[in-house]
């Protein structure tokens, strides 16, 4: 680490945040899910608040004033996203629920339209259950092949057999850009290369990447890249499927409806202009703004410096908790998120999260939709304590005693 950096402004961020001021159970709130939904800064609460007390209009079909600032804040959150994800135009950005329903849409519509029977899909072993049933699915009404990449035993995927299992079948490779419940960073940038050299099509799952990382979807020349706005210090009910253009103008619409039209009769419909093709139906406009905002903040914080300050407790924590007897990390690549997934021998993850709780210590316990990735590990559920630049090193220390409590009470 060089010594020349600023000091990340932590405590000055923790501020912004106001949830982290609160107690949980009488304690100081520890939270660390963040991989499930981050907390919101100051300026995205306030920034919903001010739009529904002062601003809220529907988009797209008012003349009046207000209707027409909610249009052109959309579009403009819509280009805000263009440059966060470094897209060629803002028409690549597809407003939608979340990340699940972005890989859905492109499965109902790229996948329904060009895959056909025998085609093969490559998904890895490691991925969330949004990014293995949908495919999963397809293939079962078409009659594809879902073909998983293995992953090795410190949690990062088998590169070597990836390349083997590209092939002229291969029409499509759908991969998490870091993974949920191990933390895996997967080298997408090289695998998308390898695939788009097989000549296969290439989704990337960005849910657990892009609150991390920057992100940059030419460089990587992914096809598809997804990603939800809660857990990107946004808000809920909106997220964002970024398709290179060529394939988004061959794509059939996903669903039908008002917005997503150029002409209606009731003999025939023709479809508007992407992006609006895919996004039928009143959008959850004021939760646009609202990404908006929070990738405003986030990119006034700089994403290198969390990345940097992140990767920094995730050293921290990997450290500490290593140290715990009876403590396995599983999830080891030498190249991971701030996420730590453990197991604590003889005690039910369950149990570890439902003590932390009781010291005001917020983690995750459980599959966290990725059973076929803890199947491969040999475990039900592991805990999963997942770190954003808001939290501390304090916040971990506390979390090394309380799971030193939790195996006093389970001895
Ligand atoms: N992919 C990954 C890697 C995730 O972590 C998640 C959320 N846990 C999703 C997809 C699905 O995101 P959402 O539930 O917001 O649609």
């Amino acid at each position: 680490m060089t010594t020349s950096l600023a000091p990340f402004p932590v405590e000055k961020i923790r501020k912004e945040f106001p949830i982290l001021t609160q107690k949980m159970n009488d304690q100081a709130f520890v939270y660390l899910d963040n991989a499930a939904t981050s907390q919101k800064p100051l300026a995205v609460i306030e920034r919903l608040s001010k739009f529904y007390r002062n601003e809220n209009a529907n988009i797209h079909r008012g003349v009046y004033t207000f209707s027409q600032n909610s249009t052109r804040e959309c579009e403009e959150a819509r280009e805000k996203i263009q440059h966060f994800l470094n897209a060629k135009e803002s028409a690549e950005i597809i407003f939608v629920r979340g990340a699940t329903e972005a890989i859905n849409l492109v499965a109902a519509t790229f996948g329904r339209k060009f895959l056909k029977k025998d085609d093969e899909i490559l998904i890895s072993e490691i991925e969330h259950h949004a990014n293995i049933v949908p495919w999963q699915q397809l293939a079962e009404e078409k009659g594809l092949k879902l073909r998983v990449i293995p992953v090795k035993d410190n949690g990062e995927l088998d590169l070597e057999a990836y390349e083997k299992m590209l092939g002229p079948r291969t029409y499509l490779v759908a991969i998490t850009q870091v993974s949920n419940s191990l933390g895996t960073i997967n080298p997408v940038r090289e695998m998308i290369k390898a695939a788009h050299h097989a000549g296969a099509v290439v989704l990337v799952d960005g849910a657990q990447a892009v609150p991390h990382m920057k992100v940059d979807v030419q460089d990587l020349d992914c096809d598809f890249y997804v990603f939800s706005g809660h857990k990107v210090y946004g808000p809920t009910g909106v997220g964002v499927l970024y398709g290179k253009r060529k394939h988004l103008e061959a794509m059939p619409p996903y669903q039908t409806g008002g917005d997503m039209i150029e002409s209606v009769t009731f003999e025939k419909t023709t479809f508007a202009k992407i992006p609006a093709k895919f996004e039928a139906g009143t959008p959850a406009f004021a939760e646009i703004i609202g990404l908006g905002t929070a990738i405003d903040y986030l990119k006034s914080l700089g994403l290198d410096e969390i990345n940097r300050y992140e990767h920094e407790l995730l050293e921290y924590a990997t450290e500490k908790l290593s140290k715990i007897p009876g403590l396995t990390i599983i999830g080891t690549a030498p190249d991971k998120a701030s996420l730590i997934s453990f197991e604590l021998e003889g005690i039910h993850p369950h149990d570890v999260g439902t003590v932390l709780d009781q010291y005001g210590i917020a983690v995750r316990a459980g599959h966290h939709c990725a059973q076929p990735t803890m199947k491969r590990f040999g475990v039900p559920a592991t805990t999963r304590a997942s770190f954003a630049f808001y939290n501390t090193k304090a916040e971990i220390d506390v979390l090394v005693k309380g799971i030193e409590k939790v195996i006093q009470v389970f001895k």
